[in-house]
């Protein structure tokens, strides 16, 4: 080795010993008589001091040092003097008496400061990721990243799973999302499909007696560019035999608890992690991927508006909507420019507008007067009927009620983000807390009202729950699934189920979807032949990996938890692909391009 200590472990303790570091120049500071460089590698960073006097060689070089340059010191470890020590670093009690420096590679001056946690243009990071990498936020977090794959090994190890790899060139695997496409030079005119994730594969695995799985796997999917989306994702891929719901969830609750107290301990979570239906999640937070870091619970308010003469709310009543709103704590002495901004927000969330109800004053609910009630819809609600209200929804005097009348889906969605968006104004979340929470029984399907068709509310190849599979050829929106969902802070961190595991009732959840007959046994003939020799029943759930760093780390930009993640519009701007290939190897595989788009 080049060096015989790194550069984060020196302490008081070593002073005397003669050490080799390594590294690259993080800083230099040039005091006339003495040169002082911080040398950085992974570990951390040691202060080394060149004295002229001392070493004289080992001072010329330092002076041709520069940023980033890299660097092997030599000397001996001391203890800083008093008044010098910096607490804020776990090597700052000592530094390092240079007797040898030896310069190993010069550096460009770098496009940004590596030193620095300043902002940077992302494309240029991009650019220059191994720059970006050397960073200190991004070298913490390709640690975490690791520590957390290697908890997530180490726990399913123990646990008697198997870890098998499974193919990335392989046939489409619809799972809602287009396919990336290889072409085989060997059969021209035919095409490998990268998966979009090893649904299937886990499957034939539980056929094929595995009984345990897992795999950090990388899934592929060709969808249309979004801000937290990449072509390529990673997974814990996870499958089990012999298992219902709570096994599945119990074993991720006990691995996600296991993990964050081990790798991040300054995160706090909800124990034991809440369980929501489906219904239970939309009634009360408005969506399937509730945050659960502050209340603000929603009621239903539609018995008690259709009892009013607003016809804001009547309307919406009768016409088969909803009034649904929460209570905004403390909030009742929002200005008018306040409020207004609230009903910009719910409306450019399709909501038609937002009615809101101030309580002003201290005193008890039950003595509120209508000169407290500050309201656009004052004038057509009783106090006794604005008092039901704050009852239902929990509002106190000095709260504010939020409430959206319309249609149910846009009515859920505009307070849903509402929601979110008055805790995240009130500040009301714990920085810390990381509120995980399962969300089960979900519809199996899902009305796709563009198509006209069904669709999977997850993926194909879930179950029905007992009883509610005599609906899936009269009334497939009243089957519920053996579905869950694994929710963060309002992120979706995982999806999975209890699979459906013979061929005669996969076949109607595929007649259901509109896959002909044909299809079905283009896509998915081995799954129902190997379903014919002996399935055991199974179930599953594939945590998204990223998605998860994103929850510790608290960036909120999915390209900052990966060590080379594509643009925002797919792009790979270090390598510059996708990029147009030679003519040659078109030919070897029979392709002619017929457009190109620069
Ligand atoms: N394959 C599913 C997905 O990628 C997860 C699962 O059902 O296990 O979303």
């Amino acid at each position: 080795m080049l060096k015989s200590t790194s550069c984060g472990s020196l302490t008081a303790e070593d002073a005397g010993k003669i050490v080799t570091l390594a590294g690259w120049v993080n800083r230099r500071r040039d005091h006339g008589s003495l040169v002082f460089i911080d040398v950085r590698d992974r570990d951390g960073l040691t202060q080394v001091v060149f004295n002229p006097e001392i070493a004289p060689e080992a001072c010329e070089v330092a002076g041709q040092l520069r940023s980033e340059w890299v660097v092997q010191v030599e000397g001996e470890v001391r203890l800083r003097p008093e008044g010098t020590r910096n607490p804020n670093i776990p090597t700052g009690e000592v530094e390092v008496m240079a007797s040898r420096a030896v310069p190993l590679n010069r550096s460009l001056t770098p496009p940004f400061y590596v030193n620095e946690d300043s902002e940077v243009d992302e494309l240029l990071r991009m650019q220059y990721r191994y720059l970006d990498l050397r960073r200190a936020r991004m070298r913490d977090m390709l640690i975490l990243r690791h520590r957390v794959v290697k908890f997530i090994r180490d726990y399913l190890d123990e646990r008697g799973f198997l870890e098998v790899e499974t193919p990335i060139l392989i046939k489409s695997t619809p799972e809602g999302a287009r396919d990336y496409l290889v072409p085989s030079r060997l059969y021209p005119g035919s095409f490998y499909a990268l998966p979009q994730s090893p649904q299937q594969l886990k499957q034939l695995l539980m056929a094929a007696g595995v009984e345990k799985y897992f795999q950090i796997a990388r899934c592929f999917r060709d969808e249309d560019p979004r801000a937290d989306r990449q072509p390529e994702h990673t997974q814990l891929d996870l499958e089990m035999s012999f298992v219902e719901e709570d096994d599945v969830l119990d074993l991720i609750e006990g691995l996600y608890t296991a993990l964050i107290e081990s790798v991040t301990p300054h995160k706090s979570l909800i124990k034991p992690f809440p369980r929501l239906t489906y219904a239970e999640a939309m009634a009360s937070y408005g969506t399937d991927k509730p945050d659960l870091r502050f209340g603000m619970k929603m009621a239903d308010l539609s018995d008690i508006a259709a009892n009013t003469d607003f016809r804001v709310f009547t309307g919406a009543v009768q016409s088969g909507g909803i009034v649904k709103g929460f209570s905004a704590p403390g909030c009742a002495a929002y200005s008018r420019r306040q409020t207004d901004e609230l009903i910009e927000f719910v409306k450019a969330w399709g909501a038609r507008g937002l009615v809101t109800i101030a309580l002003n004053g201290d005193g008890a609910l039950e003595d509120l007067s209508a000169a407290q009630v500050r309201s656009a819809a004052s004038r057509f609600l009783s106090v006794e009927r604005i008092r039901q209200i704050a009852r239902r929804t929990g509002a106190d005097m000095g709260d504010m009620i939020l409430i959206v009348a319309g249609a149910e889906k846009t009515t859920n969605q505009a307070l849903s983000n509402l929601r979110h968006e008055m805790g995240r104004r009130l500040d009301m979340a714990r920085p810390d807390l990381i509120a995980f929470a399962f969300v089960n029984d979900f519809p199996l399907f899902e009305w796709n009202e563009n198509e006209g068709r069904w669709d999977a509310m997850h993926h194909a190849f879930s179950m029905p729950k007992y009883g509610s599979e005599k609906y899936i050829e009269t009334d497939p929106g009243r089957v519920t699934g053996r579905l869950y969902d694994l929710v963060a802070n309002g992120f979706e961190l995982a999806s999975g189920s209890i699979r459906i595991h013979t061929r005669e009732l996969q076949e109607r959840v595929f007649e259901v979807l509109g896959y002909t007959k044909e299809e079905v046994a283009e896509r998915f003939g081995q799954l129902l032949t190997a379903f014919e020799y002996g399935a055991p029943p199974h179930g599953g759930i594939a945590p998204g990996i990223d998605r998860l760093l994103m929850v510790l780390t608290g960036m909120d930009n999915i390209r900052d938890v990966i060590a080379f993640p594509k643009t925002q519009n797919g792009i790979d701007p270090l390598f510059g692909a996708p990029s147009p290939v030679d003519q040659a190897q078109l030919d070897e595989l029979k392709l002619r391009v017929l457009t190109t788009s620069h």
